[in-house]
């Protein structure tokens, strides 16, 4: 899957809600989030809210971390999109 496609995937699936098996694998994705230190809360709580996975609300990874820099309520939801830190 291209950057791009992985990118539309991410957010398909947070306004969607997305399949059995990407709720399950955003959930295990946003626990490990959760506790990592390249995550970090950012502008995207109130403009973005994230009802299903709280633990991550709000929150992005951090490039100064070493992270992509990408909100994390999308990316946890993408299919193909792998974490910089393989931590998922
Ligand atoms: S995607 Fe990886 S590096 Fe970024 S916050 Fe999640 S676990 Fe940490």
């Amino acid at each position: 899957m291209s950057k791009a496609k992985d990118i539309i995937n991410g957010w398909s699936n947070y306004f969607t809600g997305g399949d059995q098996t990407t709720k399950e694998e955003a959930k295990r994705r946003a626990e490990i989030c959760a506790t990592c230190p390249a995550s970090k809360y950012g502008l995207h709580t109130a403009l973005l809210p994230d009802f299903t996975l709280s633990e991550i609300q709000g929150m992005y990874c951090s490039k100064e971390e070493g992270g992509c820099g990408c909100p994390l309520s999308p990316a946890v939801r993408s299919a193909e999109h792998q974490c910089p830190k393989n931590r998922w």
